[in-house]
């Protein structure tokens, strides 16, 4: 089969020429190029993706040097592992040498060693993702498919190579779900079966690669169905026992969505997929995933902040209460209690502080304050803090009534 048609139809002509140059400079070195992975996937989903992954039988690294140079080129290489990243300003390519993988023990990372486009091919994790399109001159285009992806792709089927994959790397328990779910697949019969007798291999994936799959999923447009299949497939305890997958789950994250100016929407959602923990199961999730300072503060902030939203839960809570309680948390973690509260009021009173409260400003600053007569020390302190809290309440609105509230409170 011949991809030259759906080449063209979902790469824009400045990635074409592109591929076209590489593949002869290639062709001048005696190297062969191939466009493979989720871009050849896509092609034949008719789906554009622009993150071009090609494989280089020969050296990759020089192939990129070769190609670098060009006043808009980036190129960043790792010789060690015989991999280039050439950057042209809004879109990357990555180009890797064709590799043999071994796996020493399950779990560990393979061992690597030079091959051919073949060894890179049954090296990957489903036939839908081990296709590679030719960009070698002479068979341009062709695609070349050792095992049936395109009959699985039509078939909606995820399918591993081999018998032995999801115990070599059981991170791709996490990723035939995220593609199943995301393509509205099944696992093949055998798939199933094997993915369920290895689920126990997930506890020989370290945490920083298991939260990097987790990350994946919920960079997903839908990421709730991929948990949920997790959940229901006994995977989600196996990488958590703290966490759920449910049908409350689901409506959560679709209100997350639904938010304007929910920014953020990965960190929410790991919130709200570990609402439910207290704050000594939250901190060995922290441990498990290992999770990044930032994301681990985010998620700290949510569980803390869950124990008082009762304390927001009153029609009649003053404006500079609800700023006094919320000002010391992460937004991110506020916009989560927000999707996460079953209170209207609570949630109202989240709402507001995020939208307006935490922006409210004194037009009197300390200087200011100063040229008023008011001294420095912590008297001036005491003021600009109840300015802000009269400001907060609507008790004072323009600069006049500020300087008059100010004055008022002269030591
Ligand atoms: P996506 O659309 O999710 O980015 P992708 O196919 O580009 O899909 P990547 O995670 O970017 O996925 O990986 C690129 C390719 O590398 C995959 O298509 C697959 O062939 C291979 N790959 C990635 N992770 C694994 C793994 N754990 N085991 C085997 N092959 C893998
Ligand atoms: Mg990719």
């Amino acid at each position: 089969m011949n991809l030259a048609s759906q080449l063209e139809q979902y790469l824009p002509p400045r990635v074409l020429e592109l591929l076209t140059e590489i593949s002869e400079e290639a062709d001048r070195l005696g190297q062969k190029v191939y466009l493979v992975g989720g871009v050849v996937r896509d092609l034949l989903l008719g789906q554009a993706n622009f993150d071009l992954d090609l494989v280089v039988e020969g050296d990759a690294v020089r192939l990129a040097q070769r190609m670098a140079g060009g006043p808009q080129t980036k190129l960043v290489t790792h010789p060690r592992f015989g991999t280039a990243k050439l950057g042209y300003g809004d879109f990357s390519l990555d180009m890797a040498s064709a590799r043999r993988e071994t796996y020493a023990s399950p779990g560990a990372l393979p061992e690597v060693s030079p091959g051919t486009l073949s060894d890179d091919l049954s090296r990957r994790d489903f036939t839908i993702n081990a296709m590679s399109v030719c960009l070698t001159p002479k068979d341009y285009a062709v695609l070349i498919d050792p095992y049936d992806g395109k009959g699985d792709l039509e078939h909606g089927l995820i399918r591993v190579l081999h018998s032995r994959s999801f115990i070599d790397d059981a991170t791709r328990i996490l990723r035939a779900v995220r593609y199943e779910q995301r393509l509205g697949f099944g696992l093949e019969a055998a798939t199933a079966e094997l993915l369920v007798r290895d689920i126990s291999m997930l506890g020989t994936i370290s945490p920083d690669r298991i939260r990097h799959e987790l990350e994946l999923i919920l960079r997903e447009e839908y990421p709730e169905r991929a948990v949920a299949r997790l959940g229901e497939l006994g995977a989600l305890y196996r990488i958590s026992p703290y966490l759920q997958g449910n049908g409350w789950i689901a409506e959560r994250f679709g209100r997350a969505r639904a938010l304007k100016g929910a920014r953020q929407l990965p960190s929410l959602y790991l919130c709200l997929v570990a609402y439910r923990l207290n704050k000594e199961e939250g901190e060995d999730l922290i441990r498990h995933l290992n999770l990044p300072k930032s994301s681990a503060q985010v998620l700290r902030d949510a569980l803390r902040l869950k124990g008082e939203l009762r304390l927001l839960d009153r029609p009649s809570v003053k404006r500079s209460a609800v700023y006094r309680l919320l000002h010391d948390y992460h937004p991110a973690a506020i916009q989560a209690n927000a999707v996460a509260s079953d209170s209207p009021v609570a949630c109202s009173n989240l709402e507001l502080f995020l939208a307006r409260l935490r922006y409210v400003r004194t037009a009197l600053d300390g200087e200011k304050l100063m040229g008023l007569g008011i001294p420095a020390g912590p008297e001036l302190g005491r003021v600009l803090q109840e300015l802000h809290r009269a400001k907060l309440d609507g008790e004072v609105r323009t600069r006049g009534d500020e300087e008059r509230l100010a004055l008022s409170l002269k030591p």
